[in-house]
């Protein structure tokens, strides 16, 4: 069994709203997975059902092979969206109480809480209630209580909203820290530079409906342009420039760099290939920068919303 998780046509309806409709996903085991798309499309809804808050009007979810059933709760590490502690009661008691409904003994709560709160440079909070503390140390308690029982399955919903650079790079951090030691990992976002960094997978879920999934790398083949990034030095810019325009087509340079005369974006017909385009360019002037644009997360989202 390759996946962990797998849901199977899920759909579901607030009154006459359909929140999802036949919504399919198949999470691989060790992998990162994004549910991406843009406010509203339904990610919450389906995360809410992953985790057994809310049941689906169709369609099945399962866990390793097997339906879903209660206990999977100490499978399921889960930080929702709206970020939920009781604001006042201690921090320590109340990370333990969460560990052990999450099925742990007190004992081995205390030591994995030991070890998170020096990790993350939290110690001296034992005793603060959530109140006290800023935003930031709230949200640091709430992913520790997340990941503290090892679950095999962590899901974070929108897990960077609210929280500053430095502790978004934290939480990345441990996030593929994690990943490196076992867990698999759904995460929601509408934000694009976490998923360059992060997901190996993702699905892209626009008003209710999948409408791409699959392996990031292979979705970012299908979206590539056969475009170069070209960046050239030479005495006669004008006469390279015009010489490369009868070839080839050239696009404005859409990247940024420090010193070249030539910045061109040049995308080949079918029949050439990238080599075709450097010996070119190489008996024309000296090439400081080849490069081929790989779309962007962010380009392949507006793309495919557009469309749809
Ligand atoms: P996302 O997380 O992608 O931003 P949600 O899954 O939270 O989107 O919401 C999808 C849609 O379903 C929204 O239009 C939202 O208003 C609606 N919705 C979600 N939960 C409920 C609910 N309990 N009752 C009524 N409508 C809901
Ligand atoms: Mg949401």
């Amino acid at each position: 069994m390759n996946n962990l998780l797998v849901a199977e046509n899920v759909s579901k309806h607030f009154g006459d709203f359909k929140a999802l409709n036949d919504v399919s996903i198949a999470v691989p085991k060790g992998s990162i997975f994004g549910l991406l798309g843009p406010n509203g499309a339904g990610k919450t809804t389906l995360i809410r059902i992953i985790n057994q808050i809310t049941m689906p009007d169709k369609g099945k979810v399962y866990l390793d092979g097997e339906a879903l059933k209660p206990t999977d709760i100490q499978n399921i590490g889960y930080l929702p969206e709206e970020r939920g502690l009781y604001k006042s009661m201690k921090v320590g008691e109340q990370a333990l109480y969460l560990a052990q409904l999450k099925g742990m003994s007190k004992q081995d709560a205390k030591a994995r809480l030991k070890y998170w709160f020096e990790r993350l440079e939290i110690g001296d909070w034992w005793n603060k209630k959530i109140q006290e503390l800023s935003k930031g140390q709230a949200q640091k308690i709430q992913f520790i209580v997340t990941v503290l029982h090892r679950p095999k399955l962590l899901i974070f919903d929108e897990p960077f909203s609210g929280f500053d650079p430095i502790n978004a790079t934290l939480i990345k951090d441990e996030i593929l820290q994690l990943r490196e030691e076992g867990a698999t990992v759904i995460f929601s976002t509408h934000r694009m530079e976490s998923v360059e960094e992060l997901c190996d997978h993702i699905a892209l879920i626009h008003r209710s409906n999948k409408i791409l999934d699959g392996k990031l790398i292979d979705i970012k083949r299908q979206f590539k342009t056969n475009t170069f990034e070209v960046g050239l030095q030479t005495q006669d810019s004008e006469a390279v420039v015009s010489s490369i325009k009868e070839r080839f087509e050239v696009l404005p340079a859409t990247f940024k760099n420090l010193n070249d005369d030539i910045k061109l974006n040049v995308k080949l017909a079918e029949n050439v290939s990238s080599n075709d385009l450097l010996s070119f360019l190489t008996s024309k002037a000296e090439v400081h920068h080849f490069v081929e644009v790989i779309p962007s997360a962010n380009d392949i989202f507006i793309q495919t919303v557009k469309r749809n």
